[in-house]
C-alpha cells in the first residue's frame, strides 16, 4: 500500500525537518516527495539539503532554491538578502549546483504532479491564495493531483470541470484538529498545498506536511509538534534577522 510523504518549503529548519520525518516513518510512507524551498529563512541551510539528498527523494525546485544561486540578490528587500547572502555562504558548490539544477516540475509515477507554485507559469513563482488564482493552474493540470506549496499554507482546491472549488472545511478543521483527510472524489481534479514543514504561516507554529494513499485515494494533512525554541535559538546564534525567529513561534 504505497503512501507518499510530501513535504514543501522545509526553509533551512532542521529541526522541523527531523519531527516531520520521524512522524512519515511512524505513519509507515513508503515514498517522499519535496516541492521546493529546502533553504531560506532559517539556520541550516547545508544540514537540510544534506538530509533532503540523502532520502534521495524526487525533489522540484522553489524560489529561494533558485534565488540562493544567483550571485547578484540586490532585487530583494534588505532583511530577504541578508538572509540570503548568510544562506548563500553556508552552502557549497555541489549544494548549489544541485539547487539549480532541480527541475521546475515533475511528474511521479504517471500518478500526480508536483510544482513549488503553480503549472501555469511555474517561473512567475504567483502564490496561489484563493480558488480564483488555482483556476489558470488547472487549465495546465492533466492529472487527477498536483501537489504545491510556496504560500506555506496549507488548502485544497478541486476543479469540477468547470469551476475552480477552494474546500476551505478541510484546511479550518486542521487547524482545529492537527489532521484532516481529504478524500479525493472521482471526477474532481486536486491541486492540494500540503504547507510548509520549517515556516508555517497559518497561525499554528507546528510543521505541515501531506501523505497521498493511492490505494485508499486519500490525502491527509498533518501538524507536527517540534522544538522552535530551539529552532529561534539557532537562527538568532548564527546572527539572522530576529524578525525571523519570531516568526517561527507565531507560524506566520
Ligand atoms: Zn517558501
Amino acid at each position: 500500500m504505497p503512501k507518499t510523504a510530501v513535504i514543501s518549503d522545509i526553509h533551512a529548519n532542521l529541526h522541523a525537518l527531523y519531527a516531520v520525518m520521524a512522524d512519515f516513518q511512524c505513519e509507515q510512507c513508503t515514498d517522499v516527495v519535496c516541492l521546493g524551498d529546502v533553504v531560506g529563512y532559517n539556520a541550516y541551510p547545508q544540514e537540510c539539503v544534506n538530509e533532503i539528498r540523502a532520502i534521495g527523494c524526487p525533489v522540484v525546485k522553489g524560489n529561494h532554491d533558485e534565488e540562493v544561486c544567483r550571485e547578484d540578490q540586490t532585487r530583494m528587500n534588505p532583511i530577504a538578502r541578508q538572509a540570503m547572502e548568510w544562506t548563500r555562504s553556508r552552502l557549497d558548490e555541489d549544494s548549489l549546483t544541485w539547487l539549480r539544477r532541480l527541475p521546475l516540475q515533475r511528474i511521479e509515477r504517471s500518478k500526480f504532479v508536483m510544482v513549488h507554485s503553480s503549472l501555469d507559469q511555474p517561473m512567475a513563482w504567483n502564490y496561489i491564495l484563493n480558488a480564483n488564482d488555482a483556476a489558470g493552474h488547472f487549465n495546465r493540470q492533466f492529472l487527477p493531483v498536483c501537489f504545491h506549496g510556496h504560500t506555506h499554507q496549507p488548502r485544497v482546491f478541486a476543479w469540477d470541470g468547470r469551476h475552480s472549488i477552494e474546500m476551505a472545511e478541510y484546511w479550518q478543521q486542521l487547524l482545529h484538529d492537527g489532521e484532516v483527510v481529504v478524500p479525493l472524489q472521482p471526477g474532481l481534479k486536486y491541486f492540494i498545498n500540503v504547507g510548509s514543514v520549517g515556516q508555517p504561516r497559518d497561525g499554528d507554529p507546528r510543521a505541515c506536511y501531506g501523505i497521498y494513499d493511492s490505494d485508499a485515494a486519500t490525502v491527509t494533512l498533518r501538524r507536527v509538534e517540534y522544538d522552535v525554541a530551539a529552532a529561534q535559538q539557532a537562527v538568532l546564534a548564527v546572527g539572522l534577522p530576529e524578525y525571523l525567529a519570531e516568526r517561527l513561534g507565531a507560524g506566520q
